[in-house]
């Protein structure tokens, strides 16, 4: 067993203060690390210690692994959290970090580095028989040679970069004729954004829905599962809204699939906390990859389980036991999340960027917010475009839908264009209702979705709460945006 009293957490916006708030609830001191365009973040009143790192773009601040190693051994930490995205995934930052003596908050590099790659994650679980996509599970770089097995397998099939991530690095390839372009092009966009132009062929399934599972294990063999999260609603391979447990899923399908996901994290001997991805269709799931990592997602396992997945990574990491046990486990309830992103849904979700002039959050019982950002804050082009995790968590599903609706009603952002009324228009449809849907749901409905909000929609959804904040003597007319005090005349 080893001490940690305090930790570097190696990432920035909602994240980086998640894992704070877990710090601050077990009486771990923590130290920030900021980019200089991140200097007025909320995070920073959140910390114990801070440090600038460097200047906003991600490689020479949040992405610096020997900068970052130096600061942690300055500031005296016992360990670092990597957060999602960034370093999170890097197996040679998680072996410098060990190296250096501090406690890396996650998985052994060699389980990273099999997992980080999709044909090594395929061929380590398929040792334990865990149903895989039908493909070639093999780097194909002869075309002609990938021709005839997408031939085989049957078009449509996907090729996929074997070290993408983030919905990035795939290629759905409707008809044969264009295989060989699209086959030359994935190559050489693998080569340029993951430095590795390994990929593969997978049959690219039409109606899927994508279904994981949370797991937890500790460094003594001991492995569980926190049931699954339904993420089917995605737009470019992305999650944007997420929920647990899955409307589709059976308690005897549960079983099976995170007994299948545990058997994923003993395939690499995995501690910590981690995901296990499926997609689903027609009663059959199949390995998709598994993210070594707290996931976005996160919260909506911890509001059905009571757990605090933060506290638990940090436990695991110390070297303790899983306090809990599979048999322990209750799933309690109805969780959803939707990603607040600075996005178009006019404009193919484009991230939009600028400042958020206007900022107010819903509140309630079993309503979430996970956000570090504030009236006056800057979403810039340097980052992910995710703004907040709005999060609610209700008896059921019906419960549920009605809470989230409410608290998008009552979230103000003004300034930019996000993700909330699309959010809100894919919660009110009869599909999302009946969970009756796929991860072409977005696709499919976008031009509805044109067609019935129109396209100040994203300002009226700030305004309408823009008006209420006014008449709550919250903010005076000489803050309404020029729009917003239209909009007041107009009504
Ligand atoms: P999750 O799998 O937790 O739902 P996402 O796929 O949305 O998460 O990714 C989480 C974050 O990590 C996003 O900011 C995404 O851009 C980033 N990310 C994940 N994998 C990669 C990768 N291989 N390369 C670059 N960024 C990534
Ligand atoms: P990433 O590392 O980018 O998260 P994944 O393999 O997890 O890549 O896939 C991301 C998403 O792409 C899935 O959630 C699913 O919607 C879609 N997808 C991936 N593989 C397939 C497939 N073979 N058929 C259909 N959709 C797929
Ligand atoms: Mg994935």
């Amino acid at each position: 067993m080893r001490e940690i009293k305090k930790i570097l957490i190696a990432n920035r916006g909602e994240i980086a203060l998640r894992v704070v708030k877990s710090c601050m609830k077990m009486g771990i001191k923590t130290v920030g690390i900021f980019s200089d365009i991140d200097k007025d973040s909320p995070l920073l009143d959140y910390v114990d210690q801070q440090i600038l790192i460097g200047p906003a773009p991600s490689n020479k601040s949040y992405l610096n692994q020997d900068l970052i190693i130096e600061k942690a051994l300055e500031m005296k930490v016992d360990a670092i959290h990597p957060g999602y995205g960034f370093l999170s995934e890097n197996a040679l930052f998680a072996e410098k970090v060990i190296k250096a003596g501090i406690i890396f908050i996650g998985p052994s590099p060699k389980s990273i580095e099999i997992m980080g790659n999709k044909l090594s994650a395929k061929k380590t679980v398929s040792k334990f028989d865990i149903p895989l996509v039908p493909g070639l599970n093999e780097e194909i770089k002869d075309v002609d040679k990938a021709m005839l097995a997408a031939e085989k397998i049957g078009f449509p099939i996907l090729i996929k970069a074997s070290a993408g991530g983030g919905g990035k690095g795939m290629r759905i390839v409707h008809e044969k004729k264009d295989f060989k372009q699209q086959m030359k092009r994935a190559v050489s966009e693998a080569e340029n954004s993951f430095g590795n132009g390994a990929v593969f062929i997978e049959k690219y399934l039409s109606k899927p829905r994508h279904i994981e599972i949370q797991i937890l294990a500790d460094q003594h063999g001991n492995v569980v599962h926190l049931f699954e999260r339904d993420c089917s609603i995605q737009r470019r391979h992305q999650k944007i809204v997420e929920e647990a447990p899955s409307p589709v899923v059976s308690e005897e399908l549960r079983a099976i699939m995170g007994e299948a996901a545990c058997n994923v994290a003993r395939s690499c001997n995995y501690h910590g906390a981690g995901t296990v991805e499926f997609i689903f269709e027609n009663n059959s799931f199949y390995f998709l990859e598994m993210n070594t990592r707290l996931q976005v997602e996160h919260p909506v396992t911890e509001m059905i389980t009571g757990l605090d997945l933060v506290e638990e990574q940090i436990n695991i990491a110390k070297g303790e036991k899983l306090a809990i046990s599979q048999k322990d486990l209750n799933l309690n309830g109805h969780a959803i999340e939707i990603r607040v992103c600075a996005e178009d849904p006019y404009n193919n979700f484009m991230p939009d960027t600028g400042i958020i002039e206007l900022y107010d959050i819903p509140k309630g019982i079993g309503v979430r917010v996970d956000d570090c950002t504030k009236q006056g804050s800057e979403v810039s082009i340097y980052y992910d475009s995710m703004i907040s995790k709005l999060i609610v968590h209700a008896d059921n599903r019906v419960e549920a839908i009605k809470k989230m609706i409410n608290a998008i009603n009552n979230y103000t952002i003004y300034g930019l264009k996000t993700t909330l009324p699309f959010c809100k228009y894919a919660l009110n449809h009869s599909d999302f209702r009946l969970g009756n849907f796929d991860t072409g749901f977005v696709n499919l409905y976008i031009e509805d979705y044109k067609s019935m909000v129109d396209e100040n929609n994203s300002n009226k959804v700030g305004l309408a709460a823009i008006f209420q904040l006014y008449k709550m003597d919250k903010i005076s007319t000489y803050f309404l945006p020029s729009t917003a005090t239209n909009w007041v005349r107009n009504s």
